[in-house]
């Protein structure tokens, strides 16, 4: 399938390095109305939370919204039966300054970290997994390596990694250990014949992107100390049979976006690869905060769209004395609580990138928008997944795709009861987690 991404390049790129960071924020660039009949009720905006946008943050939701509805959704429905993703997706996300937009430089937006969040939510409101892909370049990887690496790294990857012309996979998860990364058994130790070398083994699971990467963010513990180190691993400069990263196929959610495993056997990996200064599980974490709030928006994206298509089949749809759905009180009731937890999802979303952009957002902060933002993203969807009837179980109204996706989110980056586990512990000072 040919894209004509030039459309869309040649009418509004995300202009990189734009200055958002110095604009003023919550709309008080936009005079307030004072006038009680000028206010109105928006059913897809009920808050007005784009009041609260700059006109940047605005036009860069447009440009992601129109390339995602325009070229994403009318692929995604084959995409997902036939559990494809087509990797030059993560290049038209490039042409249009789409990846890895909130970096500073090395040909990338340098974006607001709410506009990183409105691109998160168009790309949701097609599919998870395609937002999950472009998460895992963006926040996971670039974010990463934007933040740790050295300048060598940065200048190596960056800058095609932006062009979605390198793609990356961020390997944490294991076999064994899930919300347990610390328990992680992949180690590093000297390579016994390579000087300046490390020899990376082991396994890595669940991994979004990794058949189709051709850099490994891989975690792994450093021999000598015992301490979680991260490593880049190039797939072409691996020897064979030292990585390998077969496909898992036959997902039950998530089917657009490609999902592998990591297997490491004595793989070769320069010194020069791994991050410098941090250890720990602060670094993956530290990936894993910006990815984390791209979640909380993105979700809204899909429960905007479960929300969009059940109103307007409650309006289509008639049954009893002709009347259509949306006149009965149970379904109007239905609307009502996922477009409040869409609504208040999407500002409290906004508020924790402002003050993340302010250095002000704490990592509890985070779980807290990641979790309630998924988790009720999941209960919407499959409530309003009722409304369609026998029909929701046709893949082409759409809604169940949203509901088997959103159960991902809301296990991966943290499984809502690990988040409050997180929340408790900072609430009572006590930690439950063993
Ligand atoms: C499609 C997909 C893509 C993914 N992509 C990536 C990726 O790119 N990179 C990556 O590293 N990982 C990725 N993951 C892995 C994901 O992050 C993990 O699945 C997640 O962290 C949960 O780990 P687990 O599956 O091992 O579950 P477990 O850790 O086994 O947890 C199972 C259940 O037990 C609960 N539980 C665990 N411990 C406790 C406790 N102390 N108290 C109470 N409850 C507890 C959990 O909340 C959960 O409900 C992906 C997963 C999926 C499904």
């Amino acid at each position: 399938m040919t894209i004509p991404v030039s459309r869309f390049l040649a009418r509004r790129a995300i202009p990189r390095a734009c200055a958002l960071r110095s604009r003023v924020a919550f709309g008080v660039s936009r005079p307030m109305s004072t006038a009680a009949d000028q206010a109105v009720f928006n059913w897809e905006d009920p808050l007005a939370a784009k009041a609260f946008l700059t006109e940047e943050e605005i036009a860069v939701a447009e440009t992601a919204e129109k390339y995602c509805q325009e070229l994403l959704l009318p692929r995604v429905l084959q995409a997902y039966r036939d559990e494809n993703y087509d990797p030059k997706i993560l290049e038209e996300m490039g042409d249009l300054g789409l990846l890895g937009a909130t970096i500073q430089g090395y040909g990338c937006a340098g974006v607001s970290t709410v506009a990183s969040g409105l691109i998160t939510k168009a790309v949701e409101r097609v599919d998870s997994g395609y937002r999950s892909g472009m998460s895992v370049q963006s926040s996971l990887v670039m974010g990463g390596i934007y933040e740790m690496g050295t300048e060598e790294q940065k200048e190596k990857y960056l800058p095609e990694m932006a062009k979605g012309k390198l793609i990356g996979a961020f390997g944490l998860t294991e076999p064994n250990h899930g919300s347990d990364p610390g328990s992680m058994e992949t180690v590093a130790k000297p390579h016994p014949t390579k000087t300046g070398y490390y020899s990376l083994s082991g396994s890595k699971t669940w991994i979004t992107n990794s058949p189709i990467a051709d850099v490994l963010l891989v975690w792994a513990k450093l021999q000598e100390t015992g301490k979680i180190r991260g490593f880049l691993i190039d797939r072409k400069d691996c020897p064979p049979g030292t990585l390998e990263t077969p496909a898992i196929k036959n997902k039950n959610g998530l089917r657009a976006s490609i999902t592998g495993m990591i297997h490491m056997d004595g793989c070769p990996v320069p010194a020069a690869n791994m991050f410098p200064n941090i250890e720990g599980l602060r670094g993956p974490f530290s990936c894993l905060n910006s990815a984390r709030y791209g979640i909380a928006l993105g979700v809204t994206g899909a429960l905007e769209d479960c929300i969009a298509r059940a109103r307007q089949y409650a309006l289509e749809r008639k049954q009893f004395k002709g009347n259509p759905l949306a006149k009965y009180q149970l379904i109007q009731k239905k609307l009502a609580d996922a477009a409040t937890d869409a609504a208040y999802g999407t500002v409290a979303a906004i508020q924790v990138g402002r003050l993340k952009d302010q250095g002000l957002a704490t990592p509890e902060m985070i779980s807290m928008v990641k979790r309630q933002n998924c988790d009720r993203a999941l209960h919407n969807a499959r409530v309003l997944q009722e409304i369609f009837g026998g029909n929701a179980v046709s893949d082409e109204y759409m809604i169940g795709r949203h509901v088997a996706n959103l159960y991902v989110t809301q296990t991966y980056e943290g499984q809502s009861d690990i988040h409050a586990l997180i929340l408790g512990r900072a609430i009572t000072g006590v930690q439950a987690f063993v």
